[in-house]
């Protein structure tokens, strides 16, 4: 029998690998599907509207937080909202496979005290501030300010990692990916 309705939930600091994470997972054959965060911030690089985000104005996303279409959602950084639909996990869970987010960190937390036993929490932690500071700037996605704010926003999220399910040390990627692929065999039954 499939065993669905589950979340899991990826949660780092800002560069520490959980996206690449997350798409490997997503290519393995395990009944994930990826829940698509709404945010106000501008699209970057070859970011699709509908794939990576729904990327709204922030009167619109403002007024999804009023009518409470959100699970949660947050400024994650100055004047950029981002949250997640209640109608990604019901199109997600109808679809007869687990949800699996790519998310902030005390986003991560708030998901995790919704569905308790449901969800499955992961910290995913680079191995030093300096690694995470290169993949920041190797990104070359962000201005020297938006990767400040980046560090300093990285600095308070390590003070929570204890209160994750796990924490998946990302040194090595490889081992990290074979590590996360099977945390979420064991945790969904697959
Ligand atoms: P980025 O701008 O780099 O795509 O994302 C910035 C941060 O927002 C990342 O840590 C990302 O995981 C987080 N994020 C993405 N979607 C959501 C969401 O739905 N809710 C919350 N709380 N954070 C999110």
């Amino acid at each position: 029998m499939k065993n669905t309705g589950k979340l899991i939930i990826f949660s780092a600091p800002s560069g520490s690998g959980k996206t690449t994470l997350v798409r490997y997972l997503l290519g393995q054959n395990l009944d994930l599907e990826f829940s698509i965060s709404a945010t106000s911030r501008k699209p970057r690089g070859n970011e699709k509207n509908g794939v990576d985000y729904y990327f709204l104005e922030e009167q619109e996303f403002r007024k999804k937080v009023d009518a409470e279409e959100f699970l949660e959602w947050e400024e994650v950084y100055k004047g950029a909202l981002y949250g997640t639909l209640k109608s990604e996990v019901e199109r997600i869970w109808a679809e007869g496979k687990n949800v699996i987010f790519d998310m902030d960190v005390i986003g991560g937390l708030n998901l995790k005290s919704i569905y308790k036993e449901k969800a499955l929490s992961v910290f995913v932690k680079p191995p030093s501030m300096e690694h995470l500071e290169d993949r920041l700037r190797s990104r070359k996605t962000d201005s020297e300010e938006k990767i400040k704010e980046r560090l300093a926003k990285a600095d308070r999220e390590f003070q929570y990692a204890r209160e994750f399910d796990c924490i998946l040390i990302n040194n090595e990627l490889s081992i990290a990916k074979k590590e996360a692929k099977n945390l979420v065999e064991i945790f969904t039954g697959k």
